[in-house]
């Protein structure tokens, strides 16, 4: 992995509620607190990996920096441009600096196109070049995920679920972006396709120096990709630091969870599983106090009342639960 560089990416206190609304009049009776004051940092050349269980709010997180969604409120800093209130007019001039890559890329790529078209649209579309600067750079783009020239005439039935996933991270490139927020983007692929596309990405990231945020529920794969690493729960962060820290010294209950159930590649390591009891709560109505409480095998009765701060532990490295701060 290269060194990191200037920051890319800054998220402050971002937010994203969605209406909960029902009966014949659609009158609003709720609110999914879907994501729920999450900050965070990446720069150039980092990945940050963001993890948790299905329906914590990550992928909304990627979906609302991407400006796919509106924030509630927050900010959201590109390079230093505070993206998070313009209009979708000017959000489209920022769409060549962030790209995404989705977990099902066949969905994402329009199938009466030919491969060589999908990956040119990006650039036609920012008058990139003329016809022949495009050809030769989707050319390079091919080789460069690992196709031949000809796969530019195929379309994309005919590529298998990691070509698709290759040809979405050159369609992704093509305009040279600055962040790439990747929702998933091995989950849906044989484990033995998945290392293949990880390994690309890695390599790709260091050459084109991109931010990449990383959207898993599989901390081992998260591991293996990421710098530093965010773990989410119920809309909000609980712990961030760098990656050895976080599988190293973990501080948050939750992440120590996550953690016990990560196989480990000896087989003789004995590791002691944590069984969490119970459902992720719904992020319609949310615990109150630490949102982990009715899950925490360590919770105490403050959990039950009062929200724990999100405490800078040393450098780089911040959780939220009470007993850090006893
Ligand atoms: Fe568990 Fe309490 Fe810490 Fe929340 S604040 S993680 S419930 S000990």
């Amino acid at each position: 992995m290269s060194e990191t560089g200037q920051q890319v990416l800054s998220v402050r206190n971002l937010k994203k509620y969605f209406d909960v609304r029902s009966g014949v009049l659609a009158r609003k009776t709720g609110q999914v607190y879907a994501v729920d004051g999450v900050s965070f940092d990446i720069a150039a050349g980092e990945t940050l990996g963001l993890v948790g269980e299905s329906g914590c709010g990550k992928s909304t997180v990627g979906r609302v920096i991407m400006r796919l969604l509106d924030p509630t409120s927050g900010e959201i800093h590109l390079k230093g441009d505070d993206i998070s209130t313009i209009s979708k007019s000017d959000v489209r001039a920022y769409r060549r600096e962030m790209q995404m890559v989705f977990q099902d890329p066949y969905s994402s790529l329009n199938p009466k196109l030919s491969a060589g078209t999908l990956v040119s649209e990006p650039l036609k579309n920012f008058k990139e070049g003329s016809a022949t600067d495009i050809r030769q750079r989707v050319t390079k783009l091919f080789e460069r995920v690992g196709f031949k020239a000809d796969a530019m005439e195929r379309y994309p039935h005919e590529f298998s679920g990691g070509q698709r996933q290759r040809l979405g991270l050159a369609r992704a490139l093509a305009v040279n972006p600055s962040l790439i927020v990747a929702d998933e983007p091995v989950s849906a692929l044989d484990v033995s396709v998945q290392a293949q596309v990880i390994n690309l990405l890695i390599d790709l990231q260091d050459e084109f120096n991109l931010a990449l945020l990383f959207i898993s529920h599989d901390l081992a794969v998260v591991e293996h990709v990421s710098h530093r690493i965010a773990v989410m729960y119920v809309g909000k962060l609980v712990e961030i630091t760098d990656t050895q820290t976080l599988f190293k010294n973990p501080q948050h209950p939750y992440t120590e969870a996550l953690l016990s159930a990560v196989p480990t590649p000896d087989p003789l390591a004995s590791k002691e599983k944590i069984i969490l009891a119970g459902d992720v709560p719904s992020p319609i109505n949310p615990p109150k106090g630490c949102r982990f409480h009715t899950r925490c095998p360590e919770a105490m009765s403050k959990c039950e009342k009062i929200e724990p701060l999100f405490l800078e532990l040393s450098h780089d490295h911040k959780a939220s639960c009470h007993l850090l701060s006893n």
